[in-house]
């Protein structure tokens, strides 16, 4: 939902957390200032992208979903990735896939995507998750990193905590 310049209705009712709209269910979808919408099934939709707008998705989360991580293997400690591993359905790219461009290293399983034109990583196809979306927190739109709660994972020692991640986005993709 595009921002139209008018505070949307429900802002006026209720300009508080997006935890509040847990109670208003029975709203189809509940457009808010920063783009985050939620709807009926209590999923809670963000927009995002690279910097220039080529590439843009959309990705549909559940409550727990909000509990991502920050690695610190030698890829994301660079890139300053902030991962929000998603199964494939609760992600959308909307446009800019001619845009993208792959890198690899290592195994070569990982699929590090990046925009060729401004070089942003809004998401990647991570070795951990075959056929999820890794979605860096980073490249949603607006001020919403305060939504979600990070942790730390060892992905220095990855073969060790690999294991555990997974059953943990497994578990969190359903709740
Ligand atoms: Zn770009």
């Amino acid at each position: 939902m595009e921002k139209t310049g008018q505070k949307p209705f429900q802002d006026l009712l209720f300009p508080l957390h997006w935890h509040y709209y847990l109670f208003l269910g029975w709203f189809r979808f509940l457009p808010r200032e920063d783009g985050v919408t939620m709807d009926v099934n209590q999923m809670i939709l963000y927009k995002g992208g690279c910097h220039c707008g080529a590439v843009r998705f959309e990705v549909s989360i559940t409550p727990s979903q909000h509990a991502i991580e920050d690695c610190n293997c030698s890829i994301c400690r660079k890139k300053g990735f902030l991962h929000l591993i998603v199964p494939p359905e609760q992600f959308n790219l909307v446009t800019g896939q001619d845009k993208l461009t792959t890198y690899t290293f290592n195994t070569g399983t990982a699929k590090h995507t990046f925009c060729q034109v401004c070089g942003m990583h809004p998401f990647y196809y991570p070795r951990s998750h075959p056929g999820w979306i890794d979605v860096n927190v980073r490249c949603l739109d607006g001020d919403v990193l305060s939504n979600f709660e990070i942790h730390p994972f060892d992905g220095v020692n990855w073969e060790e905590n690999v294991d555990a991640l997974r059953a943990k986005d497994e578990s969190k993709a359903q709740s």
